[in-house]
């Protein structure tokens, strides 16, 4: 397939180029979006084959739904049963931003992107291309980061052409996302609000609008494949480089320590490092994921993509618990390095 990239400023958007994507979305092609959070694989969320076809180019597994994109609130509530008071409330403060909220779905929405579910993902997301894609489609969007199934989200648009080109119709060139990892999903199809994954919004956030608030308990466990977590995405291989990703965990003198141990022992291998703030290894790739964790997952995916680009055998990824993006931070990187993490 011919993908067609189209390049979009932020700043002084096309409207006919944005008119023309939006056109694709809506007679059931799919477009790779930026959004703040990371790129979207984009799909007309009422067209069931459209939806189909973001599984067959992600190579995703067809129980993994997607996420429903709107533009406001209004059409929100067209497609779901309803939104509870206090779903509006974490939309209020939340919304348009990186927050998807689990609701009662309507048959409106395609049972392919809910993958049979009764309840379906909702998210308004405050990227203004991403929001300029949804109105000129005119259809709510179902988008999955845009990678392959199982690499690390991509964040850039190079990473989405990397990944997606020859594969779907078109990918926006547009800026790099702002919070660089994926949305907080709240499950508020029952009783109490659950935390299903963190991300861009932390749990404390959530905790002060919706105090009985908790967080699921497969979040950090890495669930086997026969379990049935409630965020069906969770249980599968994820964001994970070519390279072989090891977590050190602890204190940041020991955890420097044991890394310093771990390049002894593997001196024959190219080796790359993450780092949390500045740090001096001799290694062939040092990456300064940021100051603190909040910067640390903005950079992570991005990181992680570059140890591959450089050929880099494996990462030692430096992680030390210090505040509320910690577990936005673990989630991922536990999972990027298949749950082998190093405790000292
Ligand atoms: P991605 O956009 O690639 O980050 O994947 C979307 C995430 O949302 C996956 O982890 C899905 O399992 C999750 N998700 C989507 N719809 C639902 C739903 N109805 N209930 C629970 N989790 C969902
Ligand atoms: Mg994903």
């Amino acid at each position: 397939m011919n993908t067609q990239v189209i390049k979009i400023d932020k700043n002084n958007i096309d409207h006919d180029e944005m008119k023309k994507l939006g056109k694709i979305i809506a007679n059931g092609g799919l477009v790779a979006f930026p959004t703040e959070t990371v790129y979207g694989l984009g799909a007309n969320a009422f067209d069931d084959q459209a939806c189909k076809n973001i599984y067959i180019a992600k190579g995703r597994p067809s129980d993994n739904p997607l996420i429903v994109h709107f533009a406001d609130i209004e059409s929100v509530e067209e497609t779901v049963w309803s939104i509870s008071e206090d779903a509006k409330k974490l939309f209020h403060c939340f919304s348009p931003g990186p927050l998807t909220v689990i609701l009662k779905k309507t048959d409106k929405i395609s049972n392919t992107v809910t993958a049979g579910l009764d309840t379906v993902a909702v998210r308004i997301p405050s990227d203004i291309v991403a929001r300029e894609l949804i109105k000129a489609s005119g259809v709510p969007i179902a988008a999955p980061s845009a990678n392959l199934s199982g690499k690390p989200s991509p964040t850039t648009s190079r990473h989405v052409i990397a990944d997606m080109n020859g594969r779907i119709d078109a990918i926006i060139d547009a800026h790099d996302c702002s919070v660089g990892v994926e949305s907080t999903i709240v499950d508020m199809s029952g009783k109490f609000p659950v935390i299903l994954r963190p991300g861009g919004i932390t749990f404390s956030q959530i905790k002060k609008i919706l105090p009985n608030a908790v967080i699921d308990e497969h979040i950090l466990s890495g669930s086997s494949k026969d379990e049935k977590p409630k965020c069906p995405g969770m249980k599968y291989r994820h964001y994970a480089p070519d390279a072989d990703v090891t977590v050190v965990e602890g204190e940041m003198h020991n955890v420097r320590k044991k890394i310093n141990e771990l390049l002894s022992e593997n001196s024959n291998k190219k080796c790359g490092i993450l780092t949390l703030g500045q740090a001096s290894y001799k290694a062939g790739l040092v990456i300064n994921a940021g100051n603190n964790n909040k910067e640390y997952a903005k950079n992570l995916f991005k990181s992680l993509r570059e140890f591959d680009e450089n050929n880099i055998d494996i990462v030692f990824a430096e992680f030390i618990i210090e505040d509320d993006y910690s577990l936005t931070v673990k989630n991922r990187l536990y999972k990027s390095a298949g749950n082998k993490v190093i405790y000292v």
